[in-house]
């Protein structure tokens, strides 16, 4: 028997989903059979496994739902670890393959061992390693075949009319029938869902108004216009049930990172559901519809969805900041977030789109007052620079005159030919500088301050409405910005130190 390497030994104890589909039938209970089997392994093995055992009550699908393995990779990347002690391989997976190669570099790099009841495996020897990989690779297929009978399970269900989404939208409970169907009841709030719909429906009404209205009647929830308007699409309103709308797909990031995206399922169901509607066909249509007249302007002018997209610019490399989402299924919410672009050279923590959207509508505030108190000065941006131009004017007029003495000074003898030719040159080198900055002003158009002021004002008032689509903000903002700089001194903690300086055009 191998001889194992002595440290620290940890079990970590997760079901299966086959595990899950046997234990609805009826069976034992899982968690509590693979302690049992595996600390009697340990035992015969002479394995000094720490107790207790490391276990994940939740079945999440990615590493972040998964508390207690994040633990574990914790202890794995610290190198604190001899071995992890398993029922399976496919225990330390959920069935993606980029999970599994993140989770075997960090085994391999760290040469931690993996103990399982049939084998010990050294995923730094080059044998154990395709092995683990095919272990991975075959769970998971199985996964795949598992994932697709229960997919098909709930499509069923939502053809017959169940609602089987995990949370159900506001002014419903999720309730059973008398044949056991999972549907849904109307409950106190379901009056302020329709009147959500008759707000929407009304063009007048802004979709902030409406989250504040929702937020100031005491309605639970989070209200923003985002979510009014995740609300007013939802069909269980009308009395339907959908699925399959959207799926989550797993991107591949430079081999180390797993970034989930959401895109829309290839067949979505839209069926009848089995429960009341709260609000009638035409409303819902007339709600939607005024979602849509909104949607299709925003989509015309540009699918933009970041208002500093090409503006903001990391302050060391210049490169532009990267728009990102993040995955709600991960962080529990979903908010917007700017990146530094992947790159060796350069890179800078990132922060919050919110609070950099706060941050320039704050400082383009500051400056619309700057120019509202440079205006009640009576400071004149344009008679400056008629000032300039006459400054400019008349250097070249005593220029001109000196050089007409020089010449003068030169044919009556006075002065030797190198000598002139070399004092003339300066001259009028002197008098073409002139001469390119007088040009340079009369291309200048300066505005009056108070105007500057209004503009600035205009762009922040955008920035900080919801209801303004982010290109358009984008658009009111590269007319008068020529780039920010972003710097983020980010403390450890991942708070976020950021400083911007924004370059106005000229
Ligand atoms: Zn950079």
């Amino acid at each position: 028997m191998l001889e194992l390497p002595v440290g620290r030994y940890v079990m970590y104890l997760r079901k299966s989903r086959a595990d899950e589909e046997r234990e609805r039938n009826g069976e034992f209970e899982t968690l509590g059979k693979h302690e049992r089997e595996l600390s009697a392994m340990c035992r015969r093995m002479a394995v000094p496994v720490e107790m207790p055992p490391l276990r994940e009550l939740v079945s999440g699908e990615s590493i972040a739902a998964r508390p207690r393995f994040q633990e574990l990779m914790e202890m794995v990347q610290a190198r604190e670890l001899a071995g992890v002690v398993v029922h399976a391989v496919d225990r330390l997976g959920r069935g993606d393959m980029m999970e599994y190669g993140y989770i075997l570099s960090a085994f391999q790099f760290t040469r931690t061992l993996i103990v399982t009841p049939g084998k010990v495996y050294d995923p730094a020897d080059p044998i154990d390693l395709q092995q683990l990989q095919l272990q991975m690779f075959f769970a998971n297929t199985e996964m795949t075949g598992i994932k697709r009978r229960m997919r098909e399970g709930k499509d069923q269900a939502v053809r017959d009319g169940q609602f089987i989404a995990a949370h159900a939208p506001l002014g419903y409970d999720k309730v059973r029938d008398a044949r056991g169907m999972k549907t849904l009841a109307p409950n106190e709030w379901a009056a302020w869902a329709r009147r959500a719909f008759e707000w929407t429906a009304d063009p007048a009404t802004s979709m902030s108004e409406i989250s504040r209205r929702l937020k100031a009647a005491g309605v639970p929830g989070q209200w923003d216009p985002q979510r009014v308007k995740v609300l007013i699409r939802n069909p269980a309103y009308k009395g339907m049930v959908s699925w399959n709308v959207r799926v989550t797909k797993i991107k591949g990031r430079d081999g180390m990172t797993i970034e989930k995206c959401h895109a829309k399922g290839d067949e979505p169901i839209l069926a009848d559901g089995l429960h009341p509607a709260i609000v009638d066909d035409e409303l819902w249509d007339a709600a939607n519809r005024r979602l849509k007249a909104g949607e299709s302007h925003a989509k015309r002018s540009a699918p933009l969805r970041n208002p500093l997209a090409g503006i903001l610019r990391c302050a060391k490399c210049g490169r532009a900041m990267v728009y990102a989402k993040s995955d709600p299924r991960r962080t529990g919410r979903c908010y917007e977030y700017v990146r530094h672009p992947l790159n060796r050279a350069c890179t800078c923590p990132p922060a919050p789109l919110s609070l950099l959207v706060g941050l320039v509508s704050e400082s383009l505030e500051s400056a619309a007052l700057e120019c509202e108190v440079a205006a009640e000065s009576g400071e004149d941006p344009a008679k400056a620079l008629e000032t300039e131009r006459e400054g400019v004017e008349s250097a070249i007029a005593k220029a001109s005159a000196k050089v007409e003495r020089l010449v003068e000074l030169y044919v009556s003898g006075g002065m030797d030919a190198p000598e002139y030719v070399e004092r003339r040159r300066d001259m009028d080198a002197r008098i073409a500088e002139m001469r390119a900055r007088l040009d340079e002003l009369a291309q200048e158009r300066p505005e009056p301050p108070e105007a500057v002021a209004m503009r600035l004002k205009d762009i922040m008032r955008a920035l900080r409405d919801d209801d303004v689509p982010p290109s358009d903000k984008n658009a009111l903002l590269r007319a008068m910005v020529e780039r920010i700089d972003y710097a983020n001194d980010a403390d450890g903690r991942g708070n976020p130190q950021v400083a911007i300086t924004i370059h106005m055009r000229r």
